[in-house]
């Protein structure tokens, strides 16, 4: 068997002609969509995710601000930009990018974005509301992979999902997201015991671990579903997944390549959530 591939640059495409024609019929109602992104220092991958997130507002004609500040800024020199950012009526949509430099509280950061503006879903409050059932602004990456589950109409209730990771940014909202939708979910982690057991059960497999293709064929069940978030760069500077491609894809019945399958989502719904927050900072209906 050879799985079919889960083609996340053709799903971006098809939903970034949605934001893009939403984008216009705001601007229609004299709404510009804002976006503010803050980088603190000069992490070489932070640069490149900040302009592909910029390019991106762009191509959809969301206004996009970048606001750069060295390394040595103060807590409180950040806290501050926030702050103002927050009260800009013009911004619908704040995202520090991470990293950000060790002597800066990234928990405390996060927290003073007004969780009307939290494109990145990373806030207490956006946080507890997808908990509780009653999603606003999502994380990102896993809204991504529900997204793509989706538009290829695989059904998730009452499937057996396994996420393998469980950060803050993709391993537990992506286990929340699958519960929501009724699939029976476990979560593993780095000490999780007899993991292939545990995956090999699985309908449908999330892996975020940050272990190029770690995830190999014999620990996947035929015919199922693996989304591969893992995006590590080798030594060789290729891009690897967390999953073994060549191994799964014999065994899966669907599969993410990387790059091409998760990674064009993320920023995909950053512009979704983008929207999600001019409709309700705006008061209008979700079209
Ligand atoms: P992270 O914060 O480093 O978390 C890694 C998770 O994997 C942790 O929960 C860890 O468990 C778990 N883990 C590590 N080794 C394991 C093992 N041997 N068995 C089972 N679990 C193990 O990573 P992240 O931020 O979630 O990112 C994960 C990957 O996704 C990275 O490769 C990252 O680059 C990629 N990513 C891609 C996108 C995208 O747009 N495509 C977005 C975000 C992240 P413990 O909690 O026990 O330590």
């Amino acid at each position: 068997m050879s799985a079919k591939i889960i083609d996340g640059k053709a799903v971006s495409k098809v939903l970034r002609e949605k934001i893009f024609n939403k984008t216009n019929a705001l601007k229609e109602q004299g709404i510009v969509p804002g976006l503010a992104v803050v980088m603190v220092g000069e992490d070489p991958a932070s640069k490149i995710y900040v302009k592909n997130k910029a390019t991106a507002c762009q191509d959809m004609g969301i206004k996009s601000e970048v606001i750069r500040m060295p390394h040595s800024t103060s807590q409180d020199e950040l806290l501050d930009v926030v702050e103002k950012l927050n009260k800009r009526k013009d911004i619908h949509g704040i995202l520090v990018q991470l990293p950000i430099p060790n002597h800066i509280n990234e928990k405390e950061v996060i927290e003073r974005i007004n969780p009307l503006k939290d494109v990145d879903g990373f806030h207490p409050e956006n946080v507890g509301k997808l908990l509780s059932g009653n999603p606003y602004l999502i994380s990102c990456t896993p809204y991504g992979c529900l997204k793509l589950i989706e538009h290829y109409g695989y059904k998730i209730e009452g499937k057996t999902a396994v996420v393998v990771g469980r950060s803050n940014i993709v391993g537990k909202p992506m286990a929340v997201l699958l519960l929501k939708e009724n699939a029976t979910v476990t979560i593993c982690h780095s000490h999780t015991q007899n993991l292939a057991n545990i995956t090999r059960s699985a309908d449908i497999l999330v892996v975020a671990i940050r272990k190029p293709n770690f995830i190999t064929g014999d620990m996947v069940k035929p015919g199922s579903l693996v989304l591969d978030v893992g995006m590590n760069r080798l030594a060789n500077g290729k891009l690897a997944g967390d999953v073994d491609y060549n191994s799964v894809a014999k065994v899966a019945g669907w599969i993410t390549p990387v790059p091409g399958g998760v990674g064009p989502m993320t920023i995909t719904m950053l512009l979704q959530n983008t929207l999600e927050a001019v409709y309700e900072q705006e008061n209008l209906l979700r079209k």
